[in-house]
């Protein structure tokens, strides 16, 4: 019999059951020692009816008169034979222990247990409750510590200024550690469109946890309950609103851990990180901080890399439903133009005035954002291709209409790209990277287009950039050559000088428009080989033709790096120098734009060129938007008048006419002469000779011809047609 149990026995069990720092330990003990104690072969400790340890069962089951032990004494138990029981609770009735519904059983074959031997077990089963709950208490400790440490540690992150985001993923992070490693997110609303949330930081992807962002979404955007939500499947969501300055401004969302944590509740965990947040953003400024690095400052649309975020999860999720999902990318047109001659001022007032524009185009359930510069994105949720076309066209006229910036009509344009998600090895990026290469080709058939994406699109992109490389090797290769177009008087029908129009003879593509590749060439230093080669081709030509025609000059184009370049009145001296041709045999024909760039460096190198005495030229007038009370600051010439002007000139069109009529007499008013561009018919003429325009150039007189077909000798018949 067993019942003699020392205070020395006892004490050692009291010692053994207290040595291990964990639970599982204790529990272990104190079976091992109540079945040698009580000489039992069979032992289990419950806890609210799940077996936390037992012994003596190896793989048998464990017998419910063991889980959920009643009065009965003895059972029978399968492979044993009759067993007798006897339970002791690990808490006082009074719960002195604070381990409630627990129990400590033990069953031996031999025989029954005798009321001392009951209290012994009752004794060492109390033990064993005081020291879980000792155990349990520490475990609250240590959790309250680690709490405590981390907290700290975000504290002193915030008083160091560190940077913001280093902050709030300190808590995220340390929310995490702390709930059982799960996932936490934090996200901020949006001040612009609420039901918008900004994914700021989190632990662990949340993205694969959607269960836990749409709790969060409906707590914070339809105000729905909060803090707990036990049935979210997957388990608890816990969501802790962070508030500053009254106002809700984003939540702290996580996962309860799946085993409790004794002594701490999680909800009271997360208010206590989510009022870290709450400290870290109370600066109203750093709110802002946060937000604006997501933000584009001018047009308040998400920036590129929030756009992207979106449009991640937004492909996951059409992937999970099969929804449609397309992205356009939108190109405006002449943006830079507007820029340049208006001022970066006026730019930034056309691009908010644009996203509210594109705003308009879409619905509540897209979502618009500013890539930067002058392209915006949009994503149309559930859109198929057809949706796409649909808006993209809605989004095109709408940017074609007039814009009024600063008291000023401006007209811009937008190319638009559009690509679908078609299968699911796509990314976000690699659809928004689809729609922006279907926008390259959009522009490059003409603006104001929009153009859906087709695979084979990526190889046209690559041979454009194929063509920049072999733009490098043909000056060399010899495929470049000059067009020569007449300027005509159309005062007398005589050839007053000849534009020279750079051509490329590709050897697989054949001839390639110089719209096309003077802005490749433009982009490098390309530019400044086909200068020189013009320069080298056009004045000799110039002086053989002037030994017939000696009052004849040469146009050249110029572009705004070439302007800009200081060799070039060097090369241009030299030549004329050679030559022995004086300066004034010369005109360089800018846009407005490159003198709008940079005024004040475009002046000081016209200035240059002046000095040689060579004429300046302001090209395709009327397209840039500038006065000509402005440009009369830049040492000019002469005005070419754009082809889009004269297109519409007929007798009667009383608008076009009073538009040119105002052109070409302002221009006389202060000295300078007018060229009309794109003369194609009689009646163009006709109007342009009335309205004293000096002089035409255009298919009327002469397309652009070679060398060899002289064009020095074309047009003298058209015009003395029209005068007779
Ligand atoms: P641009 O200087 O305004 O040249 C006039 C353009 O109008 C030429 O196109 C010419 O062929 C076209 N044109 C002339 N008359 C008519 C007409 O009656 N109707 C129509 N529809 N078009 C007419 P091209 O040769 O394709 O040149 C396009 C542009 O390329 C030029 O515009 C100029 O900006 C640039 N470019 C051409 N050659 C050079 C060059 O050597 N250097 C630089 N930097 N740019 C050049
Ligand atoms: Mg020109
Ligand atoms: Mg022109």
């Amino acid at each position: 019999m067993a019942y003699h149990w020392s205070i020395h026995q006892l004490t050692e069990y009291l010692v053994a059951v207290s040595s291990p720092a964990e639970p599982d330990g204790a529990v272990q003990v104190a079976l091992e020692r109540a079945l040698e104690a009580l000489e039992a072969e069979l032992g289990a400790v419950v806890v609210a009816g799940r077996v936390i340890g037992h012994a003596g069962f190896g793989s048998m089951d464990i017998p419910a008169a063991f889980v959920v032990p009643g009065d009965d004494d003895s059972i029978e138990v399968p492979g044993v034979g009759e067993t007798h029981l006897t339970v002791g609770r690990l808490d006082t009735p009074d719960g002195r222990t604070g381990t409630a519904d627990a129990v400590l059983v033990v069953g031996r074959a031999e025989e029954p247990y005798s009321a001392e031997e009951r209290q012994m077990l009752q004794g060492m089963a109390l033990v064993l409750g005081l020291r879980l709950h000792s155990l349990a208490r520490l475990a609250g400790e240590r959790q309250r510590h680690r709490l405590v440490e981390n907290l700290l540690q975000i504290q002193r992150g915030i008083s160091a200024r560190r940077p913001l985001d280093e902050v709030l993923d300190a808590v995220t992070s340390g929310a995490s550690a702390l709930l059982g490693g799960g996932p936490v997110a934090l996200l901020l609303t949006e001040p612009v469109s609420r039901d918008e949330l900004l994914k700021v930081s989190h632990e662990t992807l949340p993205e694969t946890d959607p269960v836990l962002l749409e709790v969060a979404r409906r707590v914070l955007v339809e105000g729905e309950g909060g803090i707990e939500s036990p049935s979210a499947p997957g388990g608890t969501v816990l969501v802790e609103r962070v508030v500053v300055a009254g106002e809700t401004v984003g939540c702290l969302a996580a996962r309860a851990p799946q085993t409790s944590n004794p002594g701490h509740d999680p909800g009271e965990l997360l208010t206590a990180f989510a009022q870290q947040v709450n400290l870290a953003l109370t600066d109203a400024r750093m709110l802002d901080a946060v937000r604006e690095a997501h933000r584009d400052p001018i047009t308040a649309l998400p920036n590129r890399a929030l756009f992207l975020q979106y449009l991640d999860t937004e492909r996951d999720a059409a992937i999970a439903s099969g929804d449609p999902l397309t992205v356009l990318f939108i190109d405006l047109d002449r943006f830079k133009a507007v820029n340049d001659t208006l001022g970066h001022r006026a730019g930034d007032h056309l691009l908010a005035e644009v996203a509210h524009r594109i705003l308009h185009c879409t619905s509540d359930w897209d979502l618009a954002a500013r890539l930067g510069g002058d392209e915006f994105a949009v994503m149309l949720r559930g859109g198929d291709q057809q949706v796409g076309r649909v808006v993209a066209e809605r989004i095109i006229t709408s940017l074609t209409r007039t814009f009024t910036i600063e008291g000023r009509d401006v007209l811009i344009g937008a190319s638009v790209g559009v690509a679908s998600l078609t299968d699911a090895a796509q990314s976000g990026a690699t659809l928004l990277s689809d729609a922006d290469v279907a926008m390259y080709c959009a522009k490059r058939s003409g603006r104001g287009q929009w153009v859906a994406f087709e695979p084979r699109m990526h190889e046209d992109v690559a041979n454009q950039l194929g063509l920049r490389t072999d733009l490098r090797t043909a000056v060399d290769a010899g495929q470049l050559w000059l067009a020569y177009q007449p300027l005509v008087s159309l005062a007398t029908g005589a050839v007053e000088g000849v534009e020279a129009l750079l051509r490329w003879n590709h050897p697989v593509r054949g001839a390639v428009p110089p719209d096309e590749f003077i802005p490749l060439a433009e982009e490098s230093d390309t530019i400044d080989s086909l200068g020189r080669f013009v320069v080298e081709q056009g004045l000799p030509m110039l002086g053989r033709w002037r030994q017939e025609l000696p009052g004849l000059h040469l146009a050249l184009n110029i572009t705004g790096r070439q302007v800009m370049d200081p060799k070039l009145p060097e090369v241009l001296g030299e030549e004329l120098r050679r030559l022995g041709l004086p300066g004034d045999a010369v005109t360089l024909e800018i846009t407005e734009s490159v003198l709008m760039h940079d005024p004040e460096l475009a002046r000081q190198r016209l200035g240059c060129l002046k000095e040689l005495g060579i004429r300046l030229a302001i090209d395709d007038f009327g397209t840039g938007y500038s006065s000509l009370s402005y440009l009369r600051q830049f040492p000019v010439d002469q005005v070419k008048i754009d082809r889009s002007f004269i297109r519409g000139l007929r007798p009667g069109a009383v608008e076009e006419v009073a538009l040119v009529r105002s052109i070409v007499e302002l221009c006389r008013t202060l000295r300078l002469q007018t060229v009309a561009e794109g003369i194609e018919e009689r009646e163009q003429l006709d109007v342009l000779t009335e309205l004293g325009c000096d002089l035409g150039q255009g298919y009327l007189f002469s397309r652009p011809v070679t060398a060899e077909q002289d064009p020095h000798r074309a047009g003298l018949d058209v015009v003395q047609g029209s005068v007779a």
